[in-house]
């Protein structure tokens, strides 16, 4: 059993510097939540939309989606296979086959015969493995909607988190004096904040440091959507996306923001490193700055 946990987190997960490359983990989320609902096998016909979607709203903004990769991909990890009728036709210059040949019905694909046997002898591990893979690619803000994408129901597993440093949630929030950076949101019940967050900007996962320069105090609301991409900050000013959109709520929580600087931390060496503000706007922001008028 320990072996094929060991498989998961071996995976090869393509990486070019700081990019996030969450296809291969966002392809073994979405076979684990079919596996638990007792769907075995999936053609690359059925696969495609549902991993395109999930690539476009918890994956990084790119020119286009490749829900191919993973599906082609994961096979070199040993953990998955891809059945062909007869060898397919492979892309120009590219070791995996054309995106038409793998669309048809009798392409069928599923985790390998081992994986199968160890997930049925075990029942948690399908559990276990889709915690690993949560707490090593995606911040928290990410898991319960991730969960529901995928229809994962994670049951409690003893999963090593890697550690972090405690005092960085006191630090940030220290550093904001206790205010959302956004809004200024700070209600406290008797002498306690609550529902203020420290939030990295750029993730734990994508090696950010628990550092003043890395953080912001954001209310619950403001680090949800900036986790996930809504709004962004360049400069010290809030930049709204031109994905976001919605009445109520939109206009006075976010838009009410849009090109105004965040309040700065109380020292100016706590300022966000530019650094960690663009790897945000690249790898998490969703879609264009809006205009400024
Ligand atoms: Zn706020």
């Amino acid at each position: 059993m320990a072996d094929i946990f060991q498989l998961f987190n071996a995976i090869n997960v393509w990486k070019q510097g700081d990019q996030r490359a969450p296809h291969k983990p966002l392809l073994i989320l979405y076979a684990l939540g079919r596996w638990q609902r007792g769907l075995t096998d999936v053609t690359f016909l059925e696969a495609e939309p549902q991993l395109t979607e999930l690539l476009q709203r918890f994956g990084p903004k790119r020119r286009s989606d490749h829900p191919e990769q993973p599906f082609w991909r994961l096979q070199k990890d040993k953990v998955w296979f891809v059945r062909t009728p007869a060898p397919l036709p492979l892309k120009t210059g590219d070791d995996i086959p054309k995106v038409g040949a793998l669309r048809s019905p009798d392409v069928v694909a599923g985790f390998t015969q081992d994986v199968r046997e160890a997930l049925t002898s075990n029942r948690h591990l399908a559990a276990g493995i889709a915690a690993s893979i949560l707490a090593e690619h995606f911040p928290e803000s990410y898991h319960e909607d991730l969960l529901d994408a995928v229809g994962l129901v994670l049951e409690p597993s003893p999963v090593q988190q890697r550690k972090r440093d405690p005092n960085f949630r006191h630090r940030v929030l220290k550093a904001y004096e206790y205010r959302c950076a956004v809004c200024g949101f700070d209600v406290r019940l008797g002498s306690v904040s609550i529902a203020l967050d420290a939030a990295h900007i750029r993730w734990h996962q994508a090696g950010g440091p628990d550092t003043e320069i890395n953080g912001l105090a954001l209310c619950v609301l403001h680090h949800k959507v900036f986790d996930l991409g809504a709004f962004t900050v360049s400069d010290g000013v809030v930049l709204v996306s031109d994905q976001a959109n919605g009445t109520t709520g939109f206009a006075e929580s976010l838009m009410a923001y849009h090109g105004k600087m965040i309040r700065p931390p109380q020292h100016p060496d706590w300022m966000p490193e530019p650094k960690h503000l663009e790897w945000h706007g690249r790898e998490v922001f969703k879609g264009d700055a809006r205009h400024r008028g």
